[in-house]
Formats: structure tokens, C-alpha cells, sequence
């Protein structure tokens, strides 16, 4: 007996996984399920526009006078397509329905998934204080932080860097390399001991 089908091949494609969020967790979720064996969909939705890239330079050789300010890539440029890995980039999820396992992407569009990996990642601290908006003021996580930074960073005489973690305190060596005055602003007493 033959058997029929009423669906067509598409309803019987596993919906796969989807990640969101295209950082450094993001690709590495895929990756290692390729990497696994995984061979359902894998789907990476990025609210960030083109490739996915390294976040750790953008406070090191990107700021620093005469170095190319070029990101770095988090893969190289055919893994992707290498690994049948799907990036949805600019596309920032704004909905989840988890009775329907879709995904909705702020251009309209939804995406099913099996499994759904949240790698969203963390938001700089905003300050509170007044005056936190005025121009010239400028956080510090994106590449699109960073080329503002690129870009104001040679015509800067004076530089105040609120925060003296790594980050901040990377910055303000690059600040330096430019001929900045700096000054760095910490509330934790000594917390630059050591570094
Ligand atoms: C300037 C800088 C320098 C650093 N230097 C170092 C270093 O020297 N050494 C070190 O170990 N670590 C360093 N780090 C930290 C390191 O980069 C992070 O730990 C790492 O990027 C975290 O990766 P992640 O994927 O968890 O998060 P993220 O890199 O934050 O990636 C999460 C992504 O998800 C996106 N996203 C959020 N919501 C949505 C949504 N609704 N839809 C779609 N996408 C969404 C975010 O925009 C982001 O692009 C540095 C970080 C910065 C910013």
C-alpha cells in the first residue's frame, strides 16, 4: 500500500533552534551544535546589522592611534554558510509565543523553533544624574560605540571616563595614546589596585 501525504515537506522539516542574540554566546551556541551533530535548523536572530564581531578589541587596538579600525570577526566569513547556520541580522526579536514555539522579528516576520536559546547578553549601567543625554556623552559595548569613539577621540583634550573597570580603564590608555587629558571617575575606593 502506498502511503499519502497531506503535508508537504516543509511540515515535516524540524523548526530547529533558534538563538537570540548574535555575540560571542550566540555563535558559540550554534557552533557547538554543529560541532555536536545538531543538524536541524539553527537560526541566530542579531538586533546588531552585518557580521557578528569581537566585542574585546573596540576598547584596545580599534581606539588606538595609527592601528586599523576595522572590527574583527567573531568567525570567519564562510562559517556560516559552512555550518548551515541562519543569521537574521538587524532583526532584533520583539516577541516570543511560546505556545506557538515562533519567534517574532521586528520586521514582520516570525521564526518556529524547537528550542529557543536566549543569549541576549548585558546592557552598560546607564547613569542617572542629570545631564546623563547631553551630547559628547558616550557608552562604551558596540561597535557603533566605538567608531563614535574612533571618530571623536582624535580632536579630544579633555576626557572624564566614568567607571574604572577594564573597560574603562582600557579606554582611558587609548584617551592617553591620543593626547587626551584624562581623568576617571570610580565610587569603589582603590578598585584600580593591581590593574
Ligand atoms: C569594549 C569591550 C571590551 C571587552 N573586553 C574584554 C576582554 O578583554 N576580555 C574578556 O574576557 N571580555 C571582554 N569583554 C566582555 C565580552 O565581550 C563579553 O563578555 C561578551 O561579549 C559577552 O558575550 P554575550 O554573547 O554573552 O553578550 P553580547 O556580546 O552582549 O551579545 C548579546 C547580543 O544580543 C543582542 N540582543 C539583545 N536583545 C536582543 C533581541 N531582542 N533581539 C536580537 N538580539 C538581541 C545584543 O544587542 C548583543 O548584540 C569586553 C566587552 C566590551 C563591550
Amino acid at each position: 500500500m502506498e502511503a499519502t501525504s497531506t503535508t508537504g515537506p516543509r511540515e515535516h522539516a524540524p523548526a530547529g533552534t533558534v538563538i537570540i542574540g548574535g555575540g560571542q554566546a550566540g555563535l558559540q551556541v550554534a557552533d557547538s551544535l554543529r560541532a555536536g551533530g545538531y543538524t536541524a535548523p539553527v537560526t541566530v536572530v542579531a538586533d546588531e546589522a552585518g557580521a557578528p564581531y569581537q566585542r574585546p578589541p573596540l576598547s584596545k587596538d580599534y581606539l588606538v592611534p595609527g592601528q586599523d579600525a576595522a572590527p574583527l570577526p567573531l568567525r570567519g566569513p564562510t562559517f556560516l554558510a559552512e555550518h548551515d547556520i541562519t543569521l537574521r541580522a538587524g532583526t532584533p526579536a520583539t516577541a516570543i509565543d511560546r505556545a506557538g514555539r515562533t519567534v517574532a522579528l521586528a520586521d514582520g516576520t516570525t521564526v518556529p523553533y524547537e528550542h529557543l536559546v536566549l543569549a541576549t547578553g548585558a546592557r552598560n549601567r546607564t547613569l542617572s544624574c542629570p545631564g546623563a543625554e547631553l551630547p559628547g556623552i558616550q557608552g562604551l559595548k558596540t561597535l557603533h560605540d566605538a567608531e563614535a569613539l574612533h571618530r571623536a577621540l582624535p580632536g579630544a583634550w579633555n576626557v572624564v571616563v566614568i567607571g574604572a573597570g577594564f573597560i574603562g580603564l582600557e579606554f582611558a590608555a587609548a584617551a592617553r595614546a591620543h593626547g587626551a587629558h584624562v581623568t576617571v571617575l570610580e565610587f569603589a575606593p582603590g578598585r584600580w589596585a593591581g590593574r
